[in-house]
């Protein structure tokens, strides 16, 4: 019996999934492996909102293989080993895997190549799995990658994109190959009271819902807050549990200003996966120093702690650092309002507040998070590195009537409309019947400070 490996990574899914295709077309049997590897572990990226998510995924991939008379193989323990052993078990001759674009995953596939050498056994790394198109693909005569998103657009939008692959009919796992139990969602503790549902199905089901009635009004209104006019599809293509290829391949089909909006933003996606294939490094390194001494998480560990917890007296900061928390996740308007709000208002260091994000959002990923912080920080690919977001500019305009604020920060519900952005106008007795904190900083101390900072003043 000639059997292969599919090892899954990011891209938890039987759809849409070009190694299980190869796979199987040339073997009689797969291996449909996982491995929960101890060296993300001790990197710091496992958290209790993704290790929920990934609980989910693990399980409906399952079942998913399982529909079609297969099953999900789980180890524990480093990668290499856990695969070079299952190799050895079943004799595989050949190891499938997506290709992944951050240095750890580079590092895998080629420890993978190494320990499986001996073994006889190939590794086949499979592209355009966990992004539309892969790294390096496109690319700017003489470089290895872009550093502008515009003609990085132009060129990516031209690329050819390969078909959706359909789900296996039927797949066949070797007898006897032993398993881990399988995790579940609610015995990791620590997880956010409104963190998604994870798992294959329930992002198919929301994709085929965003087509539906979500996608055509997306380009009015991805930016209105309490809207929550978003496709809410970045954990499910973080884990893989959506194909990228497929979500723009049929956005594309479903057609319109929209749609056309909303594959941009996958483009976005592809952008900095490209990035930070070229600069690894880029995950903690600036990837363009603009000679900054940042406020550090000693030096500023009042204001860090205030930021974290959305007590920093702005409102539309604080209701987005709360939705965080809850949900695991927040809008991408909030996102940029509360980055912007701890690089450039309180000049504190991009890593720290990359390093909260990463420690609770349900997608959280190295590419996007920390070339976004970067791009934030001025220290990325912004073509504009000193913009500076207002947050009650940007609260008037994208929250106008404060219900994102009141949804988020409930001891404010009391203050109708847009006088919510700015309690601090209330006197006497009317302020003291709100708990909320005052600014911890003027928004005009913080713009000279950060101006003497990169030298513009
Ligand atoms: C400081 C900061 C940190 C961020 N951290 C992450 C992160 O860890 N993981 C993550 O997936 N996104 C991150 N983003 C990007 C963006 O905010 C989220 O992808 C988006 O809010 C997810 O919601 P959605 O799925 O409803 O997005 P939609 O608006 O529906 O967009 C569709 C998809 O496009 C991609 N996308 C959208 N905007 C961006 C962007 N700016 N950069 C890269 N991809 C994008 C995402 O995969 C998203 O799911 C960050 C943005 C900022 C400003």
């Amino acid at each position: 019996m000639r059997v292969r490996v599919v090892l899954f990574t990011s891209d938890l899914r039987v759809h849409d999934h070009p190694p299980l295709r190869a796979a199987l077309d040339a073997s009689d049997a797969v291996v449909p492996l996982f491995v929960r590897d101890s060296g993300i572990d001790a990197a710091s990226f496992t958290v209790p909102n993704r290790e929920a998510f990934l609980a989910d995924c693990l399980r409906d991939l399952d079942a998913g293989l399982r529909e079609r008379g297969g099953r999900l193989i789980l180890r524990d323990g480093d990668v290499t080993d856990e695969v070079a052993k299952v190799v050895s078990e079943t004799d595989a001759c050949a190891v499938h895997l997506a290709g992944g674009v951050s240095r750890y995953a580079r590092r895998r596939e080629d420890g993978l190549r190494a320990a499986l050498r001996g073994l006889g056994c190939e590794v086949v790394v499979h592209d355009a799995v966990v992004t539309c198109v892969p790294p390096g693909e496109v690319a700017p005569a003489g470089k290895d990658h872009f550093a502008v998103f515009t003609p990085y657009h132009r060129h990516w939008d031209q690329q050819p994109v390969r078909s959706v692959v359909r789900a296996p009919r039927a797949i066949t796992v070797p007898e006897g190959v032993g398993s881990a139990p399988l995790p579940q969602r609610d015995k990791v503790p620590g997880v956010s009271p409104g963190l998604a549902e994870g798992g294959e199905e329930a992002g198919r089901k929301r994709l085929t819902a965003w087509l539906r009635s979500g996608i055509s009004a997306y380009e009015d209104r991805h930016d209105d807050l309490p809207g929550d006019a978003t496709s809410k599809l970045s954990p499910h293509l973080h884990f893989g549990t959506i194909g990228p290829v497929e979500a723009a391949q049929r956005s594309r089909a479903a057609g319109g200003p929209g749609a056309e909006a909303f594959v941009r933003q996958l483009a976005w996606r592809d952008f900095h996966h490209q990035v930070l294939a070229a600069r690894p490094a880029a995950a903690h390194d600036d990837y363009r120093t603009q000679g900054d001494r940042w406020r550090t998480a000693r030096s500023a560990r009042e204001d860090i702690e205030a930021w974290q917890e959305g007590r920093t007296g702005y409102p539309v900061v604080d209701a987005a650092m709360r939705q965080l928390r809850h949900e695991g996740w927040m809008h991408n308007r909030g996102r940029l309002i509360a980055s912007s709000f701890l690089v450039k208002t309180l000049y504190v260091d991009w890593r720290v507040g990359a390093r909260h994000f990463l420690d609770l959002l349900v997608d959280g990923d190295v590419a996007n998070n920390q070339l976004n912080w970067q791009w934030m920080a001025g220290t990325g690919t912004d073509s504009r590195p000193n913009r500076v977001l207002n947050p009650l500019a940007q609260a008037e305009r994208y929250d106008p009537d404060g219900t994102y604020v009141r949804r988020w920060v409930p001891e404010l519900a009391g203050l109708e409309g847009a006088a919510v952005h700015r309690p601090w106008k209330l006197r006497g007795l009317e302020r003291a019947a709100y708990d909320y904190p005052d600014p911890i900083v003027e928004l005009s101390d913080g713009l000279a400070r950060f101006k003497r900072a990169r030298g513009l003043d």
